[in-house]
């Protein structure tokens, strides 16, 4: 497995918030498959898509990649909080892929979180924005994976193909 992200796809962009979207959602998707029905490759979404990243056309579980760069922590700075609610009790809740990398674009971390531990509990509400903030009384969240019992991540520190997903309720590795 190739953990460095394909740097020439950069080429040509400046911000780096959009090069770590670039490389990382590359690097999904050439390194990743569907750890539900094992089927390669994930499609990618159009990039218009409110949170889903990648889908499987085998068995349509959808996928949301997180990525940050440095290394992972248990909590996780997200978007809007009742956006994140309403996504993960719809009935297409999606499945979390959280990949953190390194300075120089390689691969720091891997983890999987199938979508039946990703439950409103671990959904954090953070302070509404103060009045004098631009978008006043908006409200993000955090996502706590501490609260993920360890069944329910699969770190990806050995290669991915060895890892098998029984839906129901627990991961084997
Ligand atoms: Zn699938």
């Amino acid at each position: 497995m190739n953990l460095d992200f394909n740097t020439k796809l950069a080429d040509g962009y400046s911000s780096n918030s959009q090069i770590a979207r670039i490389l990382t959602e590359d690097w999904v998707k050439q390194n990743s498959y569907c750890p539900s029905c094992g089927c390669l490759p994930l499609n990618e979404f159009a990039n218009n898509r409110p949170v889903a990243d990648f889908y499987c056309s085998t068995c349509s579980e959808e996928f949301e990649l997180k990525s940050k760069n440095g290394t992972l922590t248990n909590t996780i700075t997200d978007g809007a909080y009742s956006t994140m609610i309403e996504r993960i009790t719809s009935n297409q809740n999606p499945n979390f892929f959280f990949l953190t990398y390194t300075k120089t674009w390689s691969v720091n971390n891997f983890l999987i979180i199938p979508k039946q531990f990703f439950t409103p509990e671990i959904i954090i509400k953070r302070k509404p924005l103060s009045d004098t903030a631009r978008r006043a009384g908006w409200v993000g969240c955090n996502i706590d994976i501490s609260k993920i019992t360890e069944a329910g991540k699969v770190f990806n520190g050995r290669p991915y193909s060895y890892i098998s997903w029984n839906k129901t309720n627990s991961i084997n590795i």
